[in-house]
């Protein structure tokens, strides 16, 4: 009879007779615990950019997440236990992500797919292209490539069981004491806005103000003295002509009339003598 219990189910502390392993599985509470949260991950299904068609590719027949237990790929967080960020993450993406996340409940794990989700990618310091989702959610598996390919998600999810089996109860932070604290939603107006940062922005707004205000008091005087040594005597005010040179100006305007009309005239009779 073949073995019908998986290897990584048996306790190897404590081995099984070869004929009882059929029936038999001696284990610890924690490893099947583990055992079944691996082999049975929901993913929650959304895509932001081209790799989302090799996420696609991969939940189709032809890669068959189902030997994972992962076939229920479903666009709804509840009962997810696992988002695929497959894609370009924008700054106007990135609220809508968050609350994604936070309305998945614990245990949940994020999987960053491809080069733009672990770092921008192509589009690293983008003006609307977020350097990288782990910045705003934890990311448990990065995958890399542009795109990666079905292959390379497929590893990553294997990664991503063997992470949950090395888990123990002790340590997980969803059976910790105390309610579990969500991620402040990212607010997106001429910029991003991450809340958890307010604190430190103000701080350095008010570090770079009073730097501002040190220079210019400093630069004051010198400004008053450097204005004092410029002045000089000012240019005396244009008058207008005296009247002497106004009639002066006159009678020469009327000398150069009487020359333009005695040239005319002595031009016209020289016409009719020809
Ligand atoms: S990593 Fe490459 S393939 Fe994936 S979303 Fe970015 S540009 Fe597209």
């Amino acid at each position: 009879m073949s073995n019908l219990i998986p290897d990584d189910l048996l306790n190897p502390d404590i081995p099984v007779p070869e004929e009882l392993r059929s029936n038999i599985a001696i284990t610890t509470l924690e490893q099947i615990y583990n055992w079944g949260r691996k082999m049975s991950v929901w993913p929650l299904m959304f895509g932001l950019a081209c790799c989302a068609i090799e996420m696609i590719c991969t939940a189709a027949s032809r890669y068959d997440l189902a030997r994972f237990g992962m076939e229920v790929m479903r666009p709804s967080p509840r009962q997810a236990d696992l988002m695929i960020v497959s894609g370009t993450v924008t700054k106007k993406m990135i609220p809508q992500i968050v609350r994604l996340y936070n309305q998945m409940p614990e245990p949940r794990y994020v999987l960053s797919m491809g080069a733009c989700a672990n770092g921008g990618g192509p589009f690293k310091e983008g003006y609307n292209v977020v350097s990288g989702v782990d910045k705003y959610i934890p990311v448990d598996v990065y995958v890399p490539g542009c795109p990666p390919t079905p292959q390379a998600l497929l590893h990553g999810l294997i990664k991503l069981q063997e992470k949950i089996a090395r888990q123990s109860f002790r340590t997980v932070p969803w059976y910790q004491k105390g309610p579990g604290e969500a991620i402040p939603i990212p607010v997106l107006g001429p910029d991003l806005l991450d809340p958890r940062q307010v604190e430190e922005i103000r701080r350095r707004a008010m570090e770079v103000l009073a730097q501002k205000q040190e220079a210019a008091a400093t630069a004051q005087p010198q400004r008053v003295a450097e204005a004092a040594a410029s002045v000089t005597e000012a240019p005396a005010p244009r008058r207008g002509l005296s009247p002497e040179e106004i009639a002066r100006r006159k009678a020469e305007m009327e000398e150069r009339r009487r020359a333009r009309e005695a040239a005319r005239r002595a031009g016209e009779g020289g016409g009719e003598q020809a």
